[in-house]
Parts: structure tokens; C-alpha cells; sequence
């Protein structure tokens, strides 16, 4: 019997065929939410998902007998119920490395952005409001020679970092579950505790996975921790944030402005406050989103697939013991 892939998330037709010479794919790029009766339908036969953003909970793999392996187009791995899918021997996949660079972009692209404020002064361009030479009350805070607080020192994390250290003059701090000396030694990167890290950075960036223990890391507590001079950027998960507090906090200045790739809800509900406050910047979770970055994740992901439904190793398993 031909195994099925189930992919739902949009693959080029190349990718496609290489899972078409094998297996029967049922492709349906479109769908958003897990309700869709074509999803679920097409669940029930499954060995094999492909795809993103869809949370897969364990009410969802009763409906899935079938299923072998699951590769994420994405690297964190929050939207699925790893414990579960290792008790039922399904292997799960995820797409490390090949993303961390251009996400990196976009963590720095943040950081200039609302140090420099850059959309907001852009606006003022583009609504013909240019009338003047600027004066102070529209200056920004520089970037180059600050002290960059990275909470999250992995593959992202240090990819920013360098950016910052190697291009900008900065100093790095850094807080994370593990020492990480080789960064320490080229890039010159204190460990800090959580709570130094936020009274000493200028600019405090966010690269944890969401995890149970990262979950509202950032509150009102942490908020008022930080220098009110202070910039915040997320560019890892939307609930590592309590977006309430972070709110509540920017209204009252500290921190002075933020620089957000994600959000608790996605797509942003039309009545959040934050794309119409002056001190931040929203982008509409884009960390990976360029041609090259999805063409790669997207290869990567079918390789994961094909390698784990033909009983191969594939290139980067999350759940590799099962
Ligand atoms: P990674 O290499 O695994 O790095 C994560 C780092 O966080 C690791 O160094 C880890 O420590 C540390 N960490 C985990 N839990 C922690 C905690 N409770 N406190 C402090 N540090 C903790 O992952 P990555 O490739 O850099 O990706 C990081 C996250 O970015 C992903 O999980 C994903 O959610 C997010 N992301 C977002 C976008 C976007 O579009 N905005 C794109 C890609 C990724 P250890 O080294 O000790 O394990």
C-alpha cells in the first residue's frame, strides 16, 4: 500500500514531486484552522504531515492512526505535543540552521527599526507631514556601542549577537539555561542572571523557545526591571510575553519601545492597541519569510518527511529516540 503525505502547508512543484514519486499526496495548502473537514478528513489516512503553524494536539492524533512522522516547516516545535507524539512512537522534525540567519535579520531589522524609529518617521514621509528638518522630538537612540541583552543564547541568539558585537560595536550580555563559552569567547559575551541582564541592557532581545517554563517570562515584574531607556524585542514566541503587561508597560515608558515579530494571538486581533502605538514597531511574524529562507526550510522539510517514512535517520529529528 502507497503511504500518504498530508501537506498543508504551500510546497513548489519540485518539492511536490519528490514526495509524489513515492507517496500519494494529499495537498492542501490553504488550510488555516484544523476544524477544516478536508484537513481532518485527510488526517485519518495520513503517515506522514508536512506543513506549519497548526497546533496538532493529541485529540488530533487520535484521528490519525496511521501517523509515522510530522515534519514542521519551522524550527520551534511549540505547536506540537512532543511527550505524546514520543509515547506514540510518531516522529516528529523541525527545520534548525537554515533559518537562523535570515531570522537574525530580522531580529537586528527590529532593533534598528524602533531604535531609529523608522516606521513611524516613515509615516510622517509618506502622509506628506515632511514639511521641516526634524528636531529633537522625533530623534532616535543609537544602536552601535550599546549593550545588547540577549535572553536566549542559541543558534538565533548568537547570530544576532554577532550581528550586534562584530558590526556594531556592541557589548553582549546574555542569559540562558547553559553557559555558552565559546561565545563568551568570540564575541566577548557575559552570562548575566535574568534580572541583571534586564537592569544592565539597553536593548533586551528574546530568542527562547516557548516552553512551559518560558511562558509569560516577560511580565510586569520584568518590565519595570528594565532601564526606562530601554528597547525590547521579541522575535521568538508571542505568549514568552505577557502582551497586557507589555502594554500597560510601554504606556508608561519603560520600556521606552518595542520591536515585536510575534504575538499571544496571530494573526494580531484588529482591536490590539500595539500597531498603533508610536513606540513599536509590529511586523506580522516574519523572522524567515524570504524566498531563500522558506525554499530552504520547505527542502528541508520534505527531506525529514521522505527520510522518516522510508525508515532512513532524517536530517534533524526533534524526537530522534522513537
Ligand atoms: P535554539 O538554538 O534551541 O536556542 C534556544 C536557546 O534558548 C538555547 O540556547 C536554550 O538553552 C535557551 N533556553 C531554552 N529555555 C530557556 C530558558 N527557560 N531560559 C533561558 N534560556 C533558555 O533555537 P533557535 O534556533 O535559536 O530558535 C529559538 C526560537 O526562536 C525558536 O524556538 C522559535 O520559537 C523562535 N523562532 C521565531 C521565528 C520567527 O519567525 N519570529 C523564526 C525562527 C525561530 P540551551 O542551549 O541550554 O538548550
Amino acid at each position: 500500500m502507497t503511504k500518504r503525505i498530508l501537506v498543508y502547508r504551500p510546497l513548489d512543484e519540485g518539492q511536490l514531486a519528490r514526495l509524489e514519486r513515492d507517496f500519494h499526496v494529499d495537498y492542501l495548502p490553504e488550510v488555516s484552522r484544523a476544524e477544516d473537514p478536508a484537513f481532518l478528513d485527510a488526517l485519518t489516512q495520513a503517515h506522514g504531515l508536512v506543513g506549519a503553524s497548526l497546533p496538532i494536539t493529541p485529540k488530533l492524533l487520535d484521528r490519525a492512526p496511521h501517523l509515522e512522522a510530522i515534519a514542521s516547516i519551522s524550527v520551534g516545535y511549540d505547536n506540537y505535543p512532543v511527550d505524546e507524539l514520543t509515547r506514540r512512537c510518531i516522529l516528529l522534525c523541525n527545520t534548525p540552521d537554515v533559518l537562523t540567519e535570515t531570522t537574525a535579520d530580522t531580529g537586528f531589522l527590529l532593533i534598528m527599526a524602533t531604535a531609529r524609529r523608522a516606521v513611524e518617521l516613515a509615516g510622517m514621509v509618506q502622509r506628506g507631514e515632511w514639511r521641516e528638518s526634524i528636531g529633537r522630538e522625533s530623534f532616535g537612540t543609537d544602536v552601535h556601542g550599546k549593550t545588547l541583552g540577549m535572553v536566549g543564547f542559541g543558534r538565533i541568539g548568537a547570530a544576532i549577537a554577532r550581528r550586534g558585537a562584530l558590526g556594531f560595536g556592541m557589548s553582549i550580555l546574555y542569559s540562558n539555561s547553559s553557559p555558552k563559552p565559546a561565545l563568551e569567547d568570540e564575541l566577548g559575551a557575559q552570562r548575566r542572571d535574568f534580572n541583571d541582564l534586564l537592569a544592565e541592557a539597553d536593548i533586551v532581545c528574546v530568542t527562547v523557545p516557548l516552553t512551559p517554563d518560558t511562558q509569560h517570562l516577560f511580565g510586569a515584574r520584568e518590565f519595570a526591571l528594565m532601564k526606562s531607556s530601554a528597547i525590547f524585542i521579541n522575535v521568538a514566541r508571542g505568549k514568552v510575553v505577557d502582551e497586557t503587561a507589555l502594554i500597560e508597560a510601554l504606556r508608561k515608558g519603560i520600556p521606552h519601545a518595542a520591536g515585536l515579530d510575534v504575538f499571544e494571538r496571530e494573526p494580531l486581533p484588529t482591536d490590539s492597541p500595539l500597531p498603533h502605538m508610536t513606540n513599536v514597531v509590529a511586523l506580522p511574524h516574519i523572522g524567515s519569510a524570504t524566498q531563500e529562507t522558506r525554499t530552504a526550510m520547505a527542502d528541508l522539510a520534505v527531506a525529514n518527511i521522505l527520510a522518516a517514512l522510508n525508515g532512513e535517520r532524517p536530517p534533524s529529528p526533534v524526537n530522534a529516540s522513537t
